[in-house]
């Protein structure tokens, strides 16, 4: 593997900042993670996929592994005739459900336009439109970095919830994803999902739409709303949207009738973060060349050169103005490095 020295990370990350990283290395197929752990030597190691859920808030003191293994593999149907396949971790996620949904294999377009690589993907958990990445992945091949030897995780060992799972814990830092494993419903199965709010809309009252026409909606939906990474740095929601006990949720609504809330099940309500920053009057605030994006304040924004310290500073300045006025801790759904 080629070691780059003192590598510039502005183009790894959508936030556009320009951290640098002592080493950087790309891990283009399955046998460059046998060398990984003895070009990492002493030093920390973080993998990155397309760096759209990442900010770098100093410089990086150690080696980054660019994860680009790629390759879209057809596998055996399953047994309720599910479309099965397995994806390199390097591949890009937007570009795999642009291309299942183009073949005929439906299940992925609620998720189109999501930045990022198939491992990142797996690693959060991704979801949009009501629909998470791991209500259709079936497994997850690591490569067990300590042990030296690859492994494969059933469904539920990856133990996901809301844009978590064990990769993200202590355990999941020793792995390297290699490959996702898919199973999206047989198209006879398939139901489009579009119950989701402002979804029903795009889709024109249509309850029964192809999904070529659920992917175009949200398309348009998303177009609307969020940054293009390629013209405004950012990393999409910059804060998970938080899930309270369902009275102090009844509380805050009494107070305040417009909160946006959804009722979770087992006494939980998720309150729309994006709404709560609105509230405190942050839609649309800079700080040095960081924003509060305007069209949709759970996004921040690079407006340009911006450090990431300074979209840092801006992100506490969030959580303390809801911390004051909704006695809500508002945690960031960014890494943050
Ligand atoms: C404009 C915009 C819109 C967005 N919209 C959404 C949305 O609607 N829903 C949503 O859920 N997210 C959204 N995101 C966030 C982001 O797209 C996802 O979190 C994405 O899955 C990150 O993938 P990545 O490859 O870029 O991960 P990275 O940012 O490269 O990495 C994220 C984390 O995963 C780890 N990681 C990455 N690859 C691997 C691997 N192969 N093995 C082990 N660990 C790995 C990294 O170490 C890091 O901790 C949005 C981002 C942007 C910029």
């Amino acid at each position: 593997m080629k070691v780059e020295q003192n590598a510039l990370l502005t183009p790894y990350n959508t936030f556009g900042v320009a951290a640098r990283a002592k080493r950087l290395v790309r891990i283009a197929k399955r046998s460059d993670l046998g060398e990984l752990e003895s070009v990492r030597g002493d030093d920390p190691l973080l993998v990155l996929g397309l760096g759209s859920n990442v900010l770098f808030t100093k410089d990086f003191e150690g080696l980054v592994a660019l994860n680009r293994i790629r390759g879209v593999k057809r596998l055996e149907a399953g047994e309720n005739g599910e479309y099965r396949f397995r994806a390199g971790a390097g591949e890009s996620w937007d570009a795999l459900v642009r291309k299942m949904t183009a073949e005929g294999h439906p299940g992925l377009e609620n998720l189109v336009m999501v930045p990022g690589s198939v491992g990142g993907a797996a690693v959060q958990n991704i979801g949009a439109y009501g629909v998470e990445a791991a209500e259709r992945i079936e497994s997850v091949e690591i490569f067990d970095r300590e042990k030296s030897e690859f492994r494969t995780l059933t469904n539920e060992e990856c133990d996901f919830g809301y844009r978590s799972s064990v990769f993200k814990t202590e355990r999941g830092s020793k792995w390297v994803i290699v490959s996702v494993t898919f199973a999206l419903p047989a198209v006879t199965q398939w139901k489009p999902v579009v119950g989701y709010k402002g979804l029903t809309a795009a889709l024109a009252g249509k309850t029964d739409p192809t999904a070529e026409e659920v992917l175009e909606a949200v398309e348009r939906l998303r177009r609307a709303k969020l940054p293009d990474p390629k013209e405004i740095g950012s990393a999409g929601s910059f804060f998970k949207n938080p899930v309270v006990p369902e009275l102090q949720a009844r509380a805050l609504l009494e107070d305040y009738p417009q909160l946006v809330a959804y009722p979770l099940g087992g006494r939980r309500t998720k309150l729309a973060a994006g709404w709560l920053i609105d509230a405190v009057g942050f839609k649309g605030r800079t700080k040095g060349r960081a924003a509060v994006w305007s069209r949709q304040a759970l996004v921040l924004v690079n407006q340009g050169g911006a450090a990431g310290s300074e979209v840092k500073a801006l992100a506490d300045d969030v959580i303390s103005a809801v911390e004051r006025k909704f006695g809500i801790s508002l945690t960031p759904e960014v890494a943050i490095l």
